[in-house]
């Protein structure tokens, strides 16, 4: 199927011309974003800044699959005149989001607790991130090319696992924060924000095709020791060369890995600065 003249939904509300935006739907099989976004304008806030709510991906939405042509999120910034409907799409996001602050809202298969994705090189997308109550901040530009991230501003949460009402309640919480802490609202601060950690990923870990009766041992964020094994199936176990703190590891969220190697970059915003802006600013 072709799809022509196919472009992201947009809602923009408050005052003047937008200075934020949340974006949801990068995926089309990520609903959870959307739901938040709707529980949000539905309770009628009174926004005082200029907000834009932008469904990213319409068709692979209605077709509630992860994408059509190409997997959106690898394929920044995207070009106006592709024959791939995601690399469309992302060319006219980027120009809807450009010198915006943008919150994306993703869901994941791996793990329940929201994690927050940057990339190193936008100090604006690190205070954005470091601003919000999650527990864990991850730079993903070692590994991960051409993510929305990438583009600027922009703080891509995975919010929790995918279409469960507790991910819905958490994307909720996080763009709430958010606008709260950009001035679009005034709601005060959300009851529970834990400490944050910061981490960068720096490999993938591969899973080895052919055979899907591996188990999972490894937990996100829980260090997995050198010559630890951190997943199994009949055919033996897989054992870690080096240690590394897994990152989105989940047995079924990707086909060709179970998720990434990461490191710990330290627990102040300050350390994460040092170790991902050029300038050390
Ligand atoms: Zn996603």
């Amino acid at each position: 199927m072709k799809f022509h003249n196919v472009s992201p939904d947009i809602a923009e509300f408050g005052p003047g011309d937008p200075e934020l935006a949340v974006v949801c739907n990068v995926h089309g099989d990520e609903p959870t974003g959307a739901r938040a976004v709707r529980r949000i304008i539905e309770s009628s806030p009174t926004f005082e800044r200029g907000v834009k709510f932008v469904v990213a991906n319409p068709p692979a939405s209605i077709a509630h699959r992860r994408f059509l042509d190409a997997d959106m999120n690898r394929v920044f910034p995207g070009d106006q005149n592709a024959d791939d409907l995601e690399r469309r799409l992302a060319a006219q996001l980027v120009e809807e989001t450009a010198g915006l602050v943008t919150l994306a809202i993703h869901t994941t298969h791996a793990t329940p607790e929201p994690i927050a994705f940057i990339s190193e090189g936008h100090p604006r997308s690190l205070e954005v991130a470091s601003q919000l109550p999650i527990a864990s901040v991850v730079n993903e530009t070692p590994v991960v090319e051409s993510s929305f991230s990438s583009t600027g501003p922009v703080v891509s949460i995975e919010a929790g696992r995918v279409e469960t009402p507790n991910a819905i309640g958490k994307a909720e919480m996080l763009i709430r924060a958010f606008l709260n802490n950009e001035d679009a609202l005034s709601e005060g601060a959300p009851m529970y924000a834990p400490d944050t950690t910061y981490f960068e990923i720096y490999d993938e870990v591969e899973k080895p095709s052919g055979d899907e009766s591996y188990e999972l041992l490894a937990r996100n964020f829980e260090r997995v020791q050198a010559d630890e094994a951190y997943a199994r199936s009949t055919d033996g176990t897989l054992l870690a060369d080096d240690p590394f703190v897994p990152i989105l590891m989940s047995q079924s969220g990707y086909s060709s890995i179970f998720g990434y190697r990461g490191r710990k970059i330290g627990e102040t915003v300050d350390d994460a600065k040092t170790a991902w802006t050029d300038s050390g600013e």
